[in-house]
C-alpha cells in the first residue's frame, strides 16, 4: 500500500546553509546599512499598500524603482535585493489576505511594520562566490565587499553525493550556481552570518527496517513511542533558564527609564543576555535534530500528532514543556530526514489519542494529571503517553493511502542548517 507514494517527486527541497561571515568593522557597518535599507523598502511598500487602493504584487515591484530614485541609500542596494524586500512585504500582505479568506478564527495577522530588522536578502545578483567558495563578495553600491565564510559545510558538494560517495570519491559533484536561489546576510547576537538557500535533491537509498512507530509529545517526556520507550525532557533548558533569568535581571537593572541613549553597561548586559539566549536555542535545536535522526533511522513509518503549536502554547500549563521540547523543530527535522532517507511521516489528527484505550478502542476519559492509562473495559494499563503513541500509530496506519493525510511536501518554511549544529551528522 505504501508503494503508491512517489518519493522522487518530493526529494527536491530547498534548504538553507549557514556560514559565519568574517570581515572588518567597516564591512559590518556596511551590512547594517544594507539591512536598514532593506527594512526601509519593505516598510515603505507596506505603507504604499495601506495608503493606496488595489495595490498588487507587481505594483510593489514597480514602487521599488520609485524609492530607488527618491532615496540615494535605497539606490545603493542591489535591484534584486530591493525586489526581494518588496516580495517580503507582499508575502506578509498575502498571508493576511489568505487568513481573511480562510476565515481563520481570531487575529488575521494584519501586516506590521518591522522595527528591528536583522537580515537582508539578495537573489541571484549583487554577489559573487570566490573560486574556492570560501568567500563571498557583495558587489552592489553598499560596499560590503568580500566576506570570508567560516563553517563546516562544503559548498562544493551536493548533500546526496557527499553522503553516498566515499570522501573525495568520483561521485561528488558541485552545486551548480543556478541551485543557489537566495543569499541572505543575518545579524545575530554573536556576529554576522551568510545563508545560502539551495535547491537540493536529498534522496538517499536505505535498507528498509520493517518497522513503524507512533510518537506522542509527552507532557512528562520529550517523547513516548508506541513500543513503550520514553525519552526524558532535556534538562539543559531549565538549567540554562536560571542563568538566563539572572542575565535578564542584570539587564533590567541597568535600564534607565527614559534615558537616551542607554548606558554602555546596559548595552553590555543586553548583548550578554542575547548571546546566552542564542546558545540555549541552539542547544535545543541540536537536541531535537539528534532525536529526529535516530527515530528516522530506526523506522520506515513515523506517525505523530498534528498539533497546532500556536494553539497549544496558549495553554499555560503546557507552554513550558512544549517550548522546552522544541516540538516544531523536531517535526521539521523528522520530515527532512524522512524525505532524505525515503521514509514516510504521517501526521494524524490529535482527537482522543490520549483518551482512547489502545488495546480495546474504548474511550477512557482522563484529566491532564492522570499519568497512567488504566482501562476498565479490558483491564489494560500503560503509561499515558505510550498509550497515546500506540493510538497515533494505529490511526496513521489506518489512514495511509488517503493522500489527504500525507503532508510530505509541506516542509516549508525552510530548514536552516545552522553552523552551530552541523558537526556530528551526515546531513
Ligand atoms: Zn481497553
Amino acid at each position: 500500500m505504501m508503494a503508491s507514494i512517489d518519493y522522487e517527486a518530493v526529494s527536491q527541497v530547498l534548504i538553507v546553509f549557514e556560514f559565519k561571515a568574517k570581515g572588518k568593522d567597516s564591512q559590518y557597518q556596511a551590512i547594517d546599512e544594507a539591512i536598514r535599507s532593506y527594512k526601509f523598502i519593505r516598510n515603505s511598500c507596506l505603507r504604499y499598500w495601506m495608503d493606496n487602493k488595489k495595490v498588487g504584487k507587481y505594483d510593489l515591484n514597480k514602487y521599488c524603482k520609485v524609492l530607488a530614485k527618491q532615496y540615494p541609500f535605497a539606490n545603493k542596494l542591489n535591484s534584486q535585493a530591493r525586489q526581494s524586500a518588496a516580495e517580503c512585504s507582499w508575502s506578509a500582505i498575502s498571508r493576511f489576505y489568505d487568513n481573511c479568506k480562510r476565515k481563520v478564527p481570531g487575529k488575521k495577522g494584519f501586516p506590521k511594520f518591522k522595527k528591528h530588522a536583522r537580515s537582508v536578502e539578495y537573489k541571484t545578483s549583487g554577489w559573487k562566490l570566490s573560486e574556492n567558495r570560501k568567500a563571498i563578495t557583495f558587489t552592489d553600491k553598499n560596499n560590503i565587499g568580500r566576506l570570508k565564510l567560516k563553517g563546516t559545510y562544503d559548498l562544493h558538494f551536493s548533500l546526496g553525493a557527499r553522503s553516498q560517495a566515499p570522501a573525495g570519491g568520483a561521485g561528488s559533484h558541485r552545486y551548480q550556481l543556478k541551485d543557489l536561489k537566495r543569499v541572505r546576510i543575518v545579524r545575530r547576537a554573536d556576529g554576522y552570518y551568510v545563508q545560502f538557500c539551495i535547491s537540493v535533491d536529498l534522496k538517499v537509498e536505505t535498507e528498509p527496517t520493517g518497522k513503524a512507530i507512533g510518537l506522542d509529545v509527552g507532557i512528562k517526556y520529550f517523547l513516548a513511542d508506541s513500543s513503550g520507550n520514553t525519552i526524558e525532557n532535556p534538562q539543559f533548558y531549565r538549567k540554562a533558564e536560571k542563568k538566563l533569568n539572572r542575565a535578564n535581571r542584570r539587564k533590567s537593572k541597568k535600564y534607565i527609564r527614559g534615558a537616551k541613549p542607554q548606558s554602555k553597561n546596559y548595552h553590555r548586559a543586553r548583548c550578554q543576555y542575547a548571546r546566552k539566549h542564542l546558545r540555549v536555542s541552539r542547544q535545543r535545536k541540536e537536541y531535537a535534530k539528534r532525536i529526529a535522526y535516530c527515530v528516522i533511522h530506526s523506522n520506515d513509518v513515523v506517525a505523530y500528532e498534528d498539533l497546532n503549536i500556536k494553539g497549544m502554547v496558549k495553554n499555560r500549563h503546557l507552554a513550558k514543556s512544549i517550548s522546552d521540547v522544541a516540538w516544531s523543530i523536531f517535526r521539521h527535522w523528522l520530515e527532512y530526514f524522512a524525505i532524505k532517507y525515503g521514509k514516510l511521516t504521517i501526521p494524524v489528527a490529535p482527537h482522543n489519542t490520549s483518551q482512547n484505550c489502545s488495546n480495546c478502542g474504548n474511550k477512557v476519559p482522563k484529566s491532564l494529571s492522570t499519568r497512567t492509562h488504566i482501562c476498565h473495559h479490558c483491564g489494560y494499563s500503560e503509561d499515558r503517553d505510550v498509550n497515546a503513541a500506540k493510538n497515533i500509530l494505529k490511526k496513521a496506519l489506518s489512514t495511509v493511502g488517503q493522500t489527504g493525510s500525507l503532508k510530505l511536501g509541506e516542509i516549508e518554511p525552510l530548514l536552516v542548517l545552522e553552523q552551530s549544529c552541523t558537526r556530528k551528522f551526515d546531513l
